[in-house]
């Protein structure tokens, strides 16, 4: 192939991204493109997923080394990659990172191209631990735009995180990373893929936002970053809330006119969890089954302790005998009660940033709560599952932290079970729900670490953090999250007792 600059010169009308985003809803293309004020900030959560998202990438590009990279300085500048890229394959560069084409006025890049012959190999790297659906348009796209550059492509992978591999020493970049073949189905796609292109094209040629309802890809396959500009119509306490309702049904609903809980029609079919969600609404009326609660109480054997865990689950193994997004425990906090009238006792543990925190944790843990008694925490699969992996892992341990996990009761279940709810749970009975119902003076919103992804965020700027009073702030802050969980726990107790 000639390098032709004129080929390339004028700037693309689609990328890969905006190719996605339209394909999910075309209201959201021309938003995108014109409208970009009205997108949602990004919070931490999505900002961890990008971050984690550039480093797998980055890492990627190990399975294949001594490649150059074709990536632009910003943004703005994707004209000089597809060039750069031209010039690379036309001076027999073997292995090139970021490689951008254009073709059809779109845009494409390859994470990894590599030379096979007189073809190439292209490999879509993904952070994910399994093949999805959006990946194989993604690479259908890329196929498309890479084909009409006339580069061959003898195969395409979709490179992801094998979450079977235990980490032994040094990360093993060929077991770390799955390779799955989708050129067949990247092939099968092209017709819808052209169309697509056509139909994005025209979209973006309106001079009008496309008329379109809010539906169920809003969310699907991701969720839209227009949220609060299209759905500023629909309050909180919407159909949208109603606890254990299918988005079909939702939906349905609100095709029909019914926005407001109360309006849900008498007749329209509800499963017991909604309706009973349904009733404590439009009657403002709660749920206290002082029976049942008192039973669940009365089996709780004192004294007691509350517990509550964070983790941390890396994409890549930072630790031998980590496996990818394992959730890593690295913190507790333990609230102690020796009799329903007793003192408050309070302890816990935080391990020092990049460090394997599970053999500490776990040691500081049995000590913690060697004494009798039931280990309240909320929501105990999460606990449990933590403590079993960690008995796997260190065989050593494993009798004791079977004993401790013999103990666990879990305080989540009265309201799960719905022997205590209120309309200001809004049909859920996770403990941030639960708590201000029934004790409305804690709050976690006045934290500087409120949540548990801030919480993991937090720990992981320890890592890095140099200066001495801002690693103490932080680990104060992780400290006094932690803590309220726990505090939280005690409080909700002791209101359950009252009853
Ligand atoms: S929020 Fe929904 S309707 Fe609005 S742009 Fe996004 S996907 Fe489209």
């Amino acid at each position: 192939m000639v390098y032709d600059k004129k080929m390339t010169s004028s700037r693309h009308i689609l990328s890969k991204s905006t190719f996605m985003r339209g394909l999910q809803c075309p209201k959201s293309l021309y938003l995108n493109k014109y409208h970009r004020e009205l997108r949602d900030e990004l919070d931490m959560s999505q900002e961890a997923i990008f971050r984690t998202g550039k480093m797998v990438g980055e890492l990627a590009c190990g399975l294949f080394p001594g490649g150059v990279n074709a990536s632009p300085p910003d943004p703005f500048h994707y004209q000089d990659s597809v060039q750069l890229t031209r010039k690379l394959i036309t001076e027999g560069t073997e292995v090139i990172y970021e490689a951008a084409f254009q073709h059809d006025q779109v845009l494409a890049v390859a994470d990894i191209l590599v030379r096979a012959g007189d073809k190439w190999k292209a490999f879509e790297v993904k952070s994910s631990t399994s093949v999805k659906e959006p990946f194989l348009w993604d690479v259908a796209l890329q196929y498309y735009v890479v084909s009409g550059s006339d580069i061959e492509l003898e195969d395409f992978y979709i490179a992801y995180i094998n979450n079977q591999y235990v980490r032994q020493g040094e990360l093993d970049l060929q077991q770390l990373f799955a390779l799955t073949s989708v050129i067949t189905q990247a092939k099968e796609l092209q017709p819808q893929v052209e169309e697509h292109i056509l139909e994005s094209k025209a979209v973006l040629a309106g001079n009008e936002i496309p008329e379109l309802d809010i539906g169920p890809y809003c969310s699907d396959p991701y969720d839209c970053d227009f949220n609060a500009h299209c759905w500023s119509h629909i309050p909180n306490d919407s159909i949208f809330i109603v606890a254990r309702l299918g988005k079909k049904k939702k939906f349905e609903l609100y095709y029909n006119g019914t926005i407001q809980i109360e309006d849900i029609p008498e007749t329209f079919p509800l499963n017991s969890t909604s309706k009973c969600h349904v009733d404590c609404h439009v009657h403002n009326r709660p749920i206290i089954e002082k029976d049942r609660i008192g039973n669940f109480v009365k089996s709780l054997n004192y004294p007691l302790y509350f517990l509550d865990f964070e983790t941390i689950n890396p994409a890549i193994p930072p630790f031998d005998n980590t496996r990818p997004y394992q959730a890593i425990p690295y913190q507790y906090s333990l609230h102690f009660k020796s009799s329903p009238q007793s003192d408050l006792d309070h302890t816990g543990f935080l391990a020092d940033a990049g460090t394997d925190p599970r053999k500490p944790f776990i040691e500081s843990l049995l000590k913690d709560t060697s004494g009798p008694g039931d280990i309240l925490v909320y929501s105990l699969s999460f606990e449990a599952t933590r403590i079993k992996e960690l008995a796997e892992q260190f065989p050593e341990y494993n009798t004791d932290l079977m004993a401790l996990s013999s103990r666990l009761k879990d305080l989540m279940l009265p309201f799960q079970k719905r022997y205590y709810y209120t309309p200001e749970m809004k049909g859920s009975y996770s403990i941030k729900a639960v708590l201000p119902a029934l004790v409305p003076d804690m709050r976690y919103e006045d934290l500087e670490v409120s949540d548990g992804v801030q919480a993991m965020e937090a720990y992981r700027e320890l890592e890095d953090e140099k200066d001495p009073q801002r690693v103490t702030e932080i680990r104060d802050a992780l400290w006094e999250y932690c803590k309220l969980d726990t505090l939280a726990m005690v409080r909700i107790m002791e209101k359950l007792e009252s009853l």
